[in-house]
């Protein structure tokens, strides 16, 4: 078996580290000529932490990221409560917040230790075909159009995937009215590692650790900003907070708004699609790449079974896509419920009420295994 990755994000390249540990031969092509250089996506789960040990790369991501034991809630003027990851079952009872680059960099390691000539950069897929046996990928490397042969193309290429495209699936959902800017500023707080959600009457916004002593700051704005500067998002914290990042050191800025979507098929013949190429959940939560490595690691089981018993390969694999899809519509539901949290809400004190009977009863608990995608796995 020969399988072909298109895109080498963080999705691809942990399919990528599973398929080779399996002794499944596998190219990743990424049209990027380098990792991200940016923080992007932060938290990394329980979940994942656990596949990481197991693929003997867990240690590489302690020493990179913070562990968050704590999330806060807190209403602007005080503490309201309190989510004790800790309770949870160890060794992993903690969020890791590690910076893209991080994650991105420890993947691409491991991959090319397995797979030293696996990963193909500058590589952008442009045409997939497929007959009965096989099928063709072509891809764009310095100009010049090549071709490789394989059994299946897996699209790990975002949510805009052109392998998604190009095999014709819908890709179905909807754009939440929700909008933020986000950015990474020096310490300046005494939350230490904890993540602290604030649920102001004026927005939400969120503050989570980073490492070398800086934290994200996250702010919901009214509508959405296109070009976000130091003083508009220091403005909206000031205002909501009485926090000053005006003139704190920062080393990113920017908008996002939030969707989901979800394909129609993830398997289509001998086309699969994993990660934001399958499906995208809000961010709010953190779960989209954590989510996508779910499936990736269910994914290279299936196609070492396949390996080994080719007569089962479409019952198998049919399998794998309702679990999967269930999986992903459970997760959506979780991103979808911490959003509405920090939405405005019509009767404040209703909210207020239930935040309050979440943080200082026996449910607790049952919040820290939600917000740490316990039971999705
Ligand atoms: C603001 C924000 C914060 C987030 N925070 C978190 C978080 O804390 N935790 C979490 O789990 N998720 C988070 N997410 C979601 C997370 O970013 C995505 O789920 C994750 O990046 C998906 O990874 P992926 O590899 O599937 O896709 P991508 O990261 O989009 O990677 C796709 C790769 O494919 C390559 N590619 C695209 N087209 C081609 C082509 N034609 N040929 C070759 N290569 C191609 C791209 O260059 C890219 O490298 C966040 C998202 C946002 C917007």
């Amino acid at each position: 078996m020969k399988i072909i990755i298109a895109g080498g994000g963080p999705v691809g390249l942990f399919l990528g580290i599973c398929l080779s540990q399996k002794g499944i031969e596998c190219t990743i092509l990424e049209k990027r000529a380098a990792p991200v250089t940016d923080s992007r996506s932060l938290g990394i789960h329980p979940v994942s932490l656990g596949l990481f040990k197991q693929l003997g790369i867990v240690d590489d991501f302690l020493e990179a990221g913070v562990q968050i034991k704590k999330g806060i809630a807190h209403d602007g003027k005080k503490k309201m409560g309190e989510v004790d990851f800790s309770q949870l079952k160890p060794p992993f009872n903690f969020v890791l917040a590690c910076p893209q680059f991080e994650t991105e960099r420890i993947l691409e390691k491991q991959f090319t230790k397995l797979n030293p000539n696996g990963l193909i950069r500058e590589a952008e897929v442009v045409a997939v075909t497929q007959n009965e046996k096989n099928i063709m990928v072509r891809f764009n490397k310095n100009g010049i159009e090549e071709s490789i042969t394989s059994n299946f193309v897996i699209g790990c290429d975002g949510k805009n995937s052109f392998v998604r495209q190009e095999t014709g699936i819908f890709f179905g959902g909807k754009r939440y009215p929700d909008t933020y800017i986000m950015g990474d500023f020096e310490e300046n707080t005494s939350f230490g590692k904890d993540a602290v959600v604030f649920l102001p009457k004026q927005g939400m916004v969120e503050c989570f650790p980073l490492p070398n002593g800086m934290r994200r700051w996250v702010v919901k704005t009214n509508q959405f900003i296109e070009h976000v500067t130091q003083e508009k998002l220091s403005g909206l914290v000031l205002k909501r907070l009485g926090y000053d990042l005006s003139s704190i050191n920062h080393s990113m800025l920017s908008s996002f708004g939030v969707q989901h979507f979800m394909a129609e098929y993830f398997v289509k013949n001998k086309i699969i699609l994993v990660g934001d190429a399958a499906h995208v959940v809000s961010p709010i939560g953190g779960q989209g790449m954590n989510l996508g490595w779910l499936g990736a690691w269910k994914l290279a089981e299936i196609l070492k079974v396949c390996l080994e018993n080719p007569s089962r390969e479409k019952e198998l694999l049919h399998a794998y896509e309702s679990k999967h899809k269930k999986v992903v519509k459970k997760a959506a539901k979780r991103a979808e419920w911490n959003m509405k949290m920090g939405r405005k809400h019509k009767i404040p004190f209703a909210k207020k009420a239930l935040i309050h009977v979440l943080l200082h009863t026996p449910l607790s608990s049952i919040a820290a295994r939600k917000f740490t995608m316990h039971g999705l796995g």
